[in-house]
C-alpha cells in the first residue's frame, strides 16, 4: 500500500510533542519503517526526533545515577566504557539486540517503544492486539510466545533493553501535552489484561525523553544473558537481567528480570522474593532458580521456556557468585 505522510523536523522538544499528537515520532525508524511496510502502522505524520540533539546525552551524575539520552543508540550504549565497566547489564543487553547494521541506527526510546514480533501480529491477519476478536497464536504456531501473563494475547515483548533496565529499576522521563512524568519502568509496559492492543502507557504526543538508572549500591553487580536460536542478531527465547548486591556469600539485594516469558518484560514476584538473605552456593542457587515461573501456565509448543529460564537463572548467579 503507498502511504502519504508528512515528515517533520521540529525545532524544540515542545513543538515535537505539539505535532507528534496526531502523528508518530520517529527515531531510528528500525520498527516503525517496518510497520509501515507491513500496513500496521499508518501514521499521517512522522515527527523526526533526531532534530532534537539534546537527546542524545549519555551523563552520569554523582549520587543521581545515569541519565541516558532517548536517542543514544544501542551501539553507543553497547560501546560505552563507563557503561561496560559498572552497568553491564546495560551495555550486555545493547551489544546483543539486534545486528550491528540496526544497532547503529536503533535508539534506547525506539527499543522501548518497539511493537511486538508475533507473526500473526506481523502478518496478514486480524488478531486481537489489531482490533479483531481472536488470538492467532492461542491454538496456533506458539513456540515462541509468552508461558506467563498472557490473557487473550500471548505476545512476549522484544526489548532487550527494557528487561536489563528493569532490573536495575530504571525510570523513564516522559515529556508530554500534560508536561513531564517520571514513571518507574516497571508502571511502563501494559498487560493483555489490561488492554490487548498497546503495550504501554504512552498518551498520544507524549515522548520518552532520557531513561534515569539509579547509582547502584556499592558491591553490585549486574549481567545481562540472552538465549537466542541463531548466533547472531536474533530476539530473545528467553533473557535473564540481574543486578544484585552479595554481602558475606549471600544476596542481600536487588531484582532479577526476565525477557521471552510474559508479554511484558518480567518482574517474577516469587523469585524476587526468594533473592534476598539466600546464599550464592549450590542449595542456595538452585532454591532462587526452581522460584521463577512457578505460575507459568505454557501454551502447548512453549513449555521448555520454563525449564531454560531456570537454568539460565542458575548460570547467572553462578557468574555472580564466582
Ligand atoms: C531484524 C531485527 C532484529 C532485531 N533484534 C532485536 C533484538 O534482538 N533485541 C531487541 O531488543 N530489539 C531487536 N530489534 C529491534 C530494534 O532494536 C528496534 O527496531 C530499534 O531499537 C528501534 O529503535 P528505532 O530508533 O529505530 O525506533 P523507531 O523505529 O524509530 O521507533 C519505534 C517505535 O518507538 C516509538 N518511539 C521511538 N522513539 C521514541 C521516544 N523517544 N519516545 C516515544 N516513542 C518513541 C516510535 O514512534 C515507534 O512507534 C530488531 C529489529 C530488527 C528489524
Ligand atoms: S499473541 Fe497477540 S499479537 Fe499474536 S496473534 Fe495473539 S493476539 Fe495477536
Amino acid at each position: 500500500m503507498n502511504q502519504q505522510f508528512e515528515y517533520i523536523n521540529p525545532q524544540s522538544l515542545d513543538e515535537a510533542v505539539k505535532l507528534a499528537g496526531q502523528g508518530s515520532v520517529y527515531a531510528g525508524g528500525t520498527d516503525l519503517l517496518g510497520l509501515m511496510k507491513n500496513d500496521i502502522a499508518h501514521p499521517q505524520r512522522l515527527v523526526n526526533l533526531k532534530a532534537l540533539p539534546e537527546l542524545k546525552a549519555v551523563e552520569r551524575q554523582k549520587g543521581k545515577g545515569l541519565r541516558l539520552g532517548a536517542l543514544v543508540t544501542l551501539n553507543e550504549l553497547a560501546e560505552n566504557e563507563m557503561l561496560q565497566k559498572d552497568f553491564p547489564a546495560i551495555s550486555q543487553a545493547a551489544g546483543s539486540a539486534a545486528s550491528p547494521q540496526l544497532r547503529n541506527v536503533g535508539t534506547l526510546g525506539g527499543n522501548l517503544c518497539q511493537r511486538p514480533r508475533c507473526w500473526y501480529f506481523r502478518g496478514d491477519f486480524d488478531c486481537l492486539r489489531k482490533g479483531g476478536a481472536t488470538c492467532f497464536a492461542m491454538d496456533g504456531e506458539n513456540k515462541y510466545h509468552c508461558v506467563v501473563g498472557g490473557d487473550g494475547c500471548y505476545i512476549v515483548h522484544p526489548s532487550d533493553m527494557a528487561v536489563a533496565l528493569l532490573a536495575l529499576e530504571a525510570k523513564l522521563e516522559i515529556y508530554g501535552p500534560g508536561g513531564q512524568r517520571l514513571l518507574p519502568i516497571s508502571h511502563f509496559y501494559v498487560l493483555p489484561e489490561d488492554d490487548p492492543t498497546v503495550e504501554t502507557v504512552l498518551q498520544p504526543g507524549e515522548i520518552i525523553t532520557s531513561v534515569i538508572v539509579p547509582e547502584q549500591p556499592v558491591g553490585s553487580r549486574s549481567v545481562f544473558v540472552k538465549f537466542r536460536e541463531r548466533s547472531a542478531w536474533d530476539f530473545a527465547v528467553v533473557s535473564v537481567a540481574a543486578a544484585l548486591q552479595v554481602q558475606n556469600g549471600a544476596i542481600s539485594g536487588g531484582k532479577i528480570a526476565l525477557g521471552g516469558v510474559a508479554p511484558v518484560p518480567w518482574l517474577d514476584k516469587k523469585l524476587n522474593n526468594t533473592l534476598a538473605g539466600t546464599a550464592l552456593d549450590e542449595n542456595g542457587i538452585n532454591k532462587i532458580a526452581a522460584s521463577a515461573l512457578t505460575d507459568a501456565e505454557p501454551l502447548e509448543q512453549n513449555g521448555y521456556k520454563v525449564i531454560l529460564a531456570r537454568n539460565m537463572i542458575k548460570g547467572v548467579l553462578q557468574s555472580l557468585a564466582g
